[in-house]
């Protein structure tokens, strides 16, 4: 039996946390299973990193940012390595790169292409675990690069579908997989499993348990991937295939990375395609006449605004509005089911909590709120969905 574990920066942000993580790799190990770790950096490192970076420029150059901001995750394999050698367990840190791990040569987000699992293969044989690095990989050009914020889990559901580990358990400081942000909604309920599909909407909608490629590559895989606590024993949300048919809700998150930008003067086609050829992801896509409106991210925001500005010309009009969050509902077979959207919008207005776009399908319904009605909309919609009606 492999399994690959993988520790967030709040699960060893320091030295008791470190010994806490180090345990539950030394309990698993010593019931003669092969263990992988990966860890990312302490507590806020990277935050830390990142603004080291803009003290010395503005914008600093992508590949020696990417140099700095790898040398957080550098810092925990070499402490948990430590830590597992001084409790009798050999243990050896790796960096991206000593793992084999293949990345894009596209800096602060590259995409994992290959890992040979040579050097991995070596240290499990030699009955040692390995402590890789997560966030970090190599490109072609033997660069270091980073794979995106939160990219850790990425890194971890890499190796474990590369190793064909039997199962990949992210720890992190919640239960698991919950219907609402704890700090929201403090009575948020723990879901024992969750579909593939139905993460990846969550995960893309502003749930930060998890990255949402650690699950495309997990559902790519099928892998057993679990999300637990590093703190609490037991629990924990499986993530996997689910019952083919049936509905059910699974959480309500909210996204504050949304931007409203509402532009004149073009076809969506034209906009559309404008915009993602700079990258831009739009959703909740709207016509109403001769106006267009999108959601897209607030850190695109600008971006999105100067290139329909471009393209469309003359007399065109492009603005985004930053003010706003994504409010999503996630669950399965919402669509069969015409109570659902019917009780989370009859909820919103009864919560005078104005809507500016929507968009419903099978396992999501989003509606573009704003931002300071939020984290009310989020208790109302748990509220109404998870028991405790007001
Ligand atoms: N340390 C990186 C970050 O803060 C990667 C991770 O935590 O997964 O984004
Ligand atoms: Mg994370």
């Amino acid at each position: 039996m492999l399994t690959v574990i993988k520790f967030g920066g709040s699960s060893v942000s320091d030295a008791a946390k470190i010994d806490n993580a180090a345990r539950i790799a030394k309990d698993i190990y010593e019931k003669g299973e092969e263990v992988v770790i990966v860890v990312s950096a302490q507590g806020d490192m990277t935050d830390v990193l990142k603004s080291k970076s803009t003290e010395i420029c503005a914008s600093p150059d992508v590949r020696e940012l990417d140099a700095l901001l790898s040398t957080g995750e550098e810092i925990s394999v070499s402490l948990m390595a430590m830590k597992l050698i001084s409790l009798g367990i050999p243990a050896v840190s790796l960096c991206g790169w000593q793992a084999g791990i293949l990345t894009g040569g596209e800096h602060g987000s590259a995409k994992i292409k290959r890992i040979f699992t040579e050097r991995l293969e070596t240290e499990l044989a030699k009955g040692r675990v390995p402590v890789v690095a997560g966030f970090q990989g190599i490109d072609e050009k033997e660069d270091i690069t980073t794979i995106g914020r939160g990219g850790s889990d990425t890194t971890a559901a890499a190796l474990a579908a590369a190793l064909s580990a039997d199962l990949c358990v992210i720890y992190t400081d919640v239960a698991g997989v919950l219907s609402a942000d704890p700090d929201d909604v403090p009575e948020a309920k723990l879901n024992k499993e969750i579909g593939y599909g139905e993460m990846l909407e969550m995960a893309a909608s502003g749930a930060g348990v998890l990255h949402d490629r650690s699950v495309q590559i997990a559902e790519k895989n099928r892998l057993k991937l679990k999300v637990a606590s590093s703190f609490e024993k037991g629990g924990g949300t499986l993530v996997t295939d689910t019952e083919i048919e049936g509905n059910c809700v699974y959480g309500v998150t909210r996204d504050c990375n949304a931007a409203l930008l509402t532009a004149s003067g073009g076809a969506p086609g034209e906009m559309l395609a404008a915009l993602s050829e700079k990258g831009v992801k739009a959703d909740m896509i709207t016509c109403f006449g001769e106006t267009v409106c999108f959601a897209v991210p607030e850190t695109q925001a600008e971006s999105a605004e100067r290139v329909l500005k471009e393209v469309l010309g003359n007399g065109a009009k492009a603005s985004a509005d930053k003010s706003v969050s994504k409010l999503s509902l996630v669950g399965c077979g919402l669509s069969g089911e015409p109570d659902i959207p019917a009780r989370f919008f009859s909820r919103l207005e009864k919560e005078g909590v104005p809507v500016f776009l929507i968009s419903s399908g099978e396992i999501r319904i989003s509606a573009l709120i704003p931002e300071k009605d939020a984290v009310k909309a989020v208790k109302a919609i748990h509220g109404e969905f998870f028991g405790k009606r007001e």
